[in-house]
């Protein structure tokens, strides 16, 4: 087929003007203490479309941390290690709650709803300390690899002030033990998951590292198979269903694009076979989604008239 090359620089552009007006909007995260230090006003934005072409506006340029959007790639890795297996311990719906919600995992005897709510993301931490030896320097491998970046790393400030403030993680992960459904020590599980979130990037490196979600699994820049064309199916479903705590649909309605994001204001987007675009701007609404950035994803698939509907 012949694709019409889209010139998305010119979108970015006009997309980053019409956000002029909304700064004041939302409030950045302070329940972590290290989150609540970064510069609120920041705005970047990058897309890579299918050619590898890169789009860049504002301070696309500027580490970030990435929090829950770090739970697609443990998901990624944990699949490669265990395949379908994997939904034993986890399930793939839709949770209709918060992100932290505990009232779920009662009823449910321990098994999270999906793997991006913070149980979810617990559950399958347990699973990589598992499967390696080393979970922490076999996930960096996996990131940097995928973005391109060998530097790529944890903030631990950002990690250590987690684990510090971390009580409701705490009690998903002793409710889940009780239940059965945590094999390994809750203190190194829940390590662990803090350094996950804590991993830092740039919206250009987080639209790298994402690129395979929209390539049939195959990583641009090596082309390496990360995962099959069935399980990046599968991981881009996920993220339409639950990529945005309570918000998914809301996501699904105004953006209509598989998606990821966290409470550092970042969130990633995947036009399968087109793009991937990361957004970031600190501020979040009231869901926990970055203000700004749902606008900016939504004033893109709107102007560029491509979503996956
Ligand atoms: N590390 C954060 C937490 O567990 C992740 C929150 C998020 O980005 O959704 O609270």
């Amino acid at each position: 087929t012949n694709k019409a090359h889209i010139n998305y620089q010119l979108i970015l552009e006009q997309v980053f003007d019409k956000m002029t007006g909304l700064e004041n909007s939302g409030q950045v995260a302070t329940y972590i203490p290290q989150l609540a230090k970064v510069d609120a006003n920041k705005l970047g934005i990058h897309l890579i479309d299918s050619e590898q072409s890169h789009y860049s506006v504002g301070d696309a340029c500027e580490k970030f941390s990435i929090q829950s959007i770090a739970k697609v790639l443990s998901l990624t890795l944990a699949l490669k290690a265990r395949g379908d297996s994997l939904w034993q311990r986890v399930g793939v719906e839709p949770s209709g709650s918060a992100f932290n919600s505990l009232v779920q995992l009662e009823y449910e005897k321990g098994r999270p709803r999906n793997p991006f709510i913070n149980a979810g993301a617990i559950v399958v931490c347990d699973v990589l300390i598992s499967e390696y030896r080393q979970p922490k320097s076999e996930l960096l491998k996996f990131i940097r690899a995928l973005s391109g970046n060998a530097k790529l790393s944890f903030d631990p400030a950002v990690a250590e002030s987690e684990k510090r403030t971390s009580y409701r993680n705490n009690a998903l992960a002793h409710l889940m033990k009780d239940f059965g459904n945590i094999d390994n020590d809750i203190e190194t599980v829940l390590d662990l998951y803090c350094y996950l979130c804590s991993i830092e990037m740039t919206c250009q490196e987080m639209a790298q590292t994402f690129m395979y979600l929209a390539d049939n699994g195959v990583n641009p820049l090596t082309g390496e198979v990360v995962v099959s064309s069935i399980e990046a199916k599968r991981i881009n479903a996920i993220m339409q269903l639950c990529g945005f705590y309570d918000e998914a649909g809301e996501f699904s309605f105004t953006v209509g694009l598989p998606g990821k994001s966290g409470v550092g204001g970042g969130i990633i987007a995947i036009h399968p076979k087109h793009y991937s675009v990361a957004v970031w701007s600190p501020k979040l609404n009231s869901k926990g989604n970055s203000f700004i950035g749902m606008k900016v994803l939504e004033a893109i698939t709107t102007i560029s008239q491509s979503s996956i509907f």
